[in-house]
């Protein structure tokens, strides 16, 4: 029987960064009274707030988005639907399935989104998509990792891996942003007291085969369509048993998700959950 290492980080974490952090935050707080930043949200200038006042699960978005921005950036809160994580207007009650979920449940097993796909989100999904803003990568992916540890606490994953782009318009955008997030992974998993990522990350497993990118102006089931067997397993013997976390930039329909799920189910994966930065609902 395998152990399993928790991903509820050990105690004292942060004592170890010790002085160093002290030092660089003193240093941060004093030049962000000196040099305005620009807000990735509406684009005026702004003093970062020193991190210490600020909601602590977003603190890592307060370089970059202003006060009033930061406002409208709220996390999606429970009750949501437990497959595939939507959130129910009713904000009393504990999680339930929802209507889709309880037509047809995807083949995932349980998905999860920071926030919901509105500005100011969406304007930080855009401009480190289309704008060159790779500078937000790391804030963005160190909350996907902290959301990770809040809603996958006693662990489970083995593998995590990006949703992978067509190779030819990962090659025009030169980086796959689910993959950039990722990689800042390893560096915060240590300041949240791990050594190493008690999972492994892997970007060359899954792969696109089919351009599935004019998904634009199709029906749910024509997507579904587009997409199916638009993804293979380069290398089955790495997810065979495994548990899998499959991470992406945005959850529209699903419908990508579903196909990448379904494809490693093929391959053997044991389970397939999904964590992304927003959802569209
Ligand atoms: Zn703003
Ligand atoms: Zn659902």
């Amino acid at each position: 029987m395998r152990i399993r290492q928790s991903l509820k980080p050990p105690n004292g974490v942060g004592q170890a960064a010790g002085l160093g952090k002290f030092i660089r935050k003193g240093l941060k707080q004093t030049l962000g009274l000196l040099y305005p930043a620009c807000c990735a949200g509406c684009g005026r200038n702004f003093r970062p707030a020193p991190a210490d006042i600020r909601n602590c699960f977003l603190k890592r978005l307060g370089d970059h988005l202003c006060p009033e921005c930061m406002s409208k950036a709220e996390p999606i809160k429970p009750p949501w639907c437990s497959i595939c994580g939507l959130p129910f207007t009713a904000k009393v009650g504990p999680d339930h399935l929802c209507g889709g979920c309880i037509r047809k449940p995807p083949v995932y097993a349980r998905a999860r989104a920071v926030f919901v796909f509105q500005d100011p989100v969406r304007r930080l999904i855009h401009g480190l998509k289309y704008a060159g803003q790779v500078n937000l990568a790391k804030p963005l992916g160190e909350i996907l990792l902290q959301c990770l540890f809040q809603y996958w606490p006693d662990n489970g994953i083995d593998l995590v891996m990006p949703v992978p782009l067509y190779p030819a318009k990962e090659r025009r955008r030169t980086f796959n942003q689910a993959w950039l997030m990722l990689r800042s992974w390893k560096a915060a998993i240590r300041e949240f007291g791990f050594a190493d990522p008690p999972f492994g990350l892997q970007k060359q497993v899954l792969v696109r085969r089919r351009d599935t990118d004019s998904q634009a102006g199709l029906n749910r089931e024509q997507r579904r369509k587009n997409i199916r067997r638009a993804f293979e397993v380069v290398r089955p013997e790495l997810v065979e048993g495994k548990n899998i976390l499959l991470v992406d930039d945005v959850l529209t329909t699903g419908a990508t998700a579903e196909a990448c799920s379904r494809t490693l189910l093929h391959s053997g994966a044991r389970q397939v959950d999904v964590l992304v930065l927003a959802k569209v609902v």
